[in-house]
């Protein structure tokens, strides 16, 4: 599979065109970003690792019944997608209170968060990813009511299963990002990518950081290690190919 024509260069990631209309290549690159992309550096292998991270965690929702974009992973840093139109709503589970909820609400750190908050923020640098609600989401016309419970509903299930699959490898799911997009026939679809660097990951024993995280606090050289612990955990040894 080529890929053909740049469509979109996000901050991570660029989307390409392939031979077939439908599908899409996406090159996760070893960009790493924070604060709106203000900062940004280059980590070796970071693309591969998310990538392969992503499409473990795809093949096991579709396993659970949740449709995504995942096709195929014909290199390392490199997905063959189902192309959908995104939704630009960064749907945010939380399973435990931090980040911005407690910079934002009064609510204690690590406090367990039982049924998990479901919160939409708006996918747009420019205005800074604000919240979102059901009325604001109408108001800019983004999505009907439906399409916000769909969007909620996916959410929570993809929740269920996630912190099923953490918990069984010694990982708290603490709280995660996701984002969906329509395909040519309407249907709402798990996109982008479900890796560490949208995820709040912390080992179960030592709650150590294993995710982004480690980047937004300034442990640069810490990253790396935390994302391949990830990657070892998740993803078993017949399926490596880093
Ligand atoms: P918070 O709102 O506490 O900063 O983030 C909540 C969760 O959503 C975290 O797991 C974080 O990684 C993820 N998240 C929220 N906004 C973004 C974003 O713009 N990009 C990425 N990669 N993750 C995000």
């Amino acid at each position: 599979m080529n890929k053909k024509e740049l469509i979109n260069s996000g901050k991570v990631k660029s989307v390409f065109t392939t031979d077939n209309d439908d599908e899409v290549i996406i090159e996760f690159r070893d960009d790493m970003t924070a604060g709106d992309g203000v900062r940004k550096e280059v980590m070796s292998n970071k693309g591969s690792y998310n990538a392969v991270i992503s499409s473990k965690i795809f093949k096991v929702l579709e396993e659970n019944g949740v449709q995504t974009q995942f096709l195929d992973l014909p290199k390392p840093n490199m997905m063959l997608a189902k192309k959908l139109e995104m939704i630009p709503i960064e749907v945010i589970i939380r399973n435990i209170a931090t980040g911005s909820l407690v910079r934002n609400y009064p609510i204690e750190d690590g406090t367990k968060l039982n049924p998990p908050i479901v919160q939409m923020d708006y996918k747009n640098d420019e205005y800074h990813d604000p919240m979102l609600n059901d009325s604001i989401i109408k108001a800019l016309g983004i999505a009907t009511q439906e399409e916000i419970d769909i969007l909620t509903q996916k959410a929570l299930e993809i929740n269920e299963v996630l912190s099923g699959l953490f918990a069984d490898v010694g990982i708290i799911l603490v709280d995660f990002k996701v984002e969906f997009g329509k395909d040519k026939d309407g249907n709402i679809v798990l996109g982008d990518e479900i890796s560490p660097d949208g995820c709040r990951l912390w080992d179960s024993e030592t709650l150590e950081m294993l995710d982004k995280e480690l980047f937004r606090k300034g442990k640069d050289s810490e990253v790396m290690d935390a994302y391949i612990e990830v990657y070892n955990r998740i993803v078993p040894d017949d399926e490596k190919v880093i």
